[in-house]
């Protein structure tokens, strides 16, 4: 808090960790010994500078860019690009932490980072975006690699701008590597990358039911945002016969009590991602309820899937879900509940899975993608697939182990904030001991 006053989102994920840690690290005075806690929440570098582009009627823009490579303890830095106006340090140094924990999750070798710019891409032509990437790329392709740090998307960069930014990296570093993930699949792209931060949420939550012998078929699924985890999350739930009542953006909440239907489904991607709409137009074309700064919280269901942005789900609303009979949530964005919501779930003693174990499976194709890029190969969808589930269901397993707690009213046993908490503390503190005070 002395240090950096003004990190009010980096304090609650590095608060979340440690209390969750604290009475784990009683049994290894070793951790002490080696600043080891003072040496997570440390970035290993961070990198800042300017990203100066010029707008359609020929105006000069200066936005400011960033990378935190916090850890690289057990593999590459590995993160996603963030842009959007409400990108500082503080909230890169955040996701950049949280990031460190959920890679070692995914079984895989990756160490973790964060980056992005402050740069809005909503109401941007092709253009600017593209010359807004090219200008970021100019900074950022000397401190990224395939065997160094690969970044990825996150809200605000999809498709679009990863492809003008690996395509300026391209051109800059004279090579053609995977140093990024979430590529087209005509340059070095993974199946079901763009779908794995959803699909591996839903089997996350299929995991979690499965503790309390339920399943998915008739839940009412309460989801938020209608980006790229919030799209596939979708998806996934009407195909495992969930009825998915709520999608949103930052304007307001889309609320039909029947369930999506694939129809809307198909409308809400092409208005999202093609003419990169409202979803208020999704409600008026179907005529369905739109509440204008509503949120999906306000609305009955069984299960929340905040997939939006941090700090989106607040006490209030925690105490909302709770006395409509909601009975599970799981965070498909990054931090979505504030402390205080957390606390909810845990006195309600309903299931609540953090995003660092719930949104993994995203980075974890990422690893697969890295993977087929340096063994020059490409795996069919249902390979991919299958090793996602198969990951998630791993991370769930870790949850389980690290986090068993006595039956509560709800014959909740698993506490799954200190099981992945504790579960990827203990791969990064082996490998940070290992490799001594650096
Ligand atoms: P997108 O940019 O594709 O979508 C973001 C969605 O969230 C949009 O609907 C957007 O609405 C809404 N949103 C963004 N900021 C706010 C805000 N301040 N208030 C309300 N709504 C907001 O991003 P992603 O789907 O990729 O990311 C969503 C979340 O998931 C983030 O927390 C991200 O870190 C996390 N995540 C993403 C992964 C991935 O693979 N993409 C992997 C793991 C986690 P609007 O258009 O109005 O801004």
């Amino acid at each position: 808090h002395e240090r950096d006053p003004d990190q009010p989102e980096f304090h609650q994920a590095v608060e979340e960790v440690m209390s969750s840690l604290s009475s784990y690290l009683e049994a290894y005075p070793e951790c002490h010994s080696q600043g080891l806690l003072e040496r997570l929440v440390e970035p290993e570098r961070v990198i800042q500078f300017r990203v100066p582009w010029v707008d359609d009627e020929g105006n000069v823009q200066v936005n400011r860019g960033f990378r935190v490579q916090m850890s690289s303890a057990i593999g590459p830095y590995k993160g996603g690009l963030r842009f959007h106006p409400s990108v500082n340090l503080g909230v890169l140094k955040f996701l950049a932490f949280e990031q460190v924990f959920k890679n070692a999750l995914t079984t895989l070798p990756l160490g973790g980072a964060k980056g992005g710019a402050d740069f809005d891409p909503k109401g941007k032509s092709d253009g600017e975006v593209m010359r807004f990437c090219q200008s970021f790329m100019t900074e950022m392709y000397r401190h990224i690699g395939a065997d160094l740090d690969v970044p990825a998307g996150d809200i605000g960069v999809g498709p679009r701008e990863i492809g003008y930014m690996y395509g300026m990296y391209r051109k800059l570093a004279n090579e053609v590597a995977g140093v990024f993930t979430g590529k087209g699949l005509s340059y070095g792209g993974s199946c079901i990358r763009p779908e794995a931060t959803g699909y591996g949420l839903v089997y996350f939550v299929e995991e979690m039911l499965k503790t309390q012998e339920k399943t998915l078929n008739g839940m009412k699924v309460a989801v938020s945002g209608a980006g790229n985890v919030a799209q596939h999350t979708i998806y996934k739930a009407m195909e495992m016969e969930a009825t998915v009542v709520t999608l949103s953006d930052s304007d307001g909440t889309v609320y039909n009590p029947d369930g999506f239907t694939s129809e809307q489904w198909d409308f809400l991607v092409e208005l999202k991602n093609e003419r990169r709409g409202r979803v208020s137009e999704l409600a008026e074309k179907f005529d369905l309820e739109y509440g204008k700064g509503a949120k999906p919280w306000d609305f009955p269901c069984d299960i929340a899937l905040p997939c939006a942005t941090q700090n989106e789900l607040d006490e209030d609303a925690a105490k909302k879900l709770i006395d409509n009979g909601c009975i599970c949530v799981a965070e498909g964005a990054n931090m979505p509940s504030t402390a205080g919501a957390v606390e909810k779930f845990r006195q309600a003693d309903i299931l609540f899975a953090p995003g660092k174990a719930a949104n993994a499976g995203g980075v974890a194709v990422s690893g697969l993608e890295m993977a087929q890029n340096s063994m020059r190969q490409h795996w069919s969808e249902g390979e991919v697939d299958s090793k996602l589930h198969e990951i998630m269901v791993s991370i769930h397993h870790a949850c389980q182990r690290h986090g068993q707690v006595g039956k509560g009213s709800n014959n909740r046993s698993t506490d799954y904030v200190t099981g992945a908490n504790v579960a990827a503390f203990i791969k990064v503190a082996d490998a940070m001991l290992a490799q001594g005070v650096v």
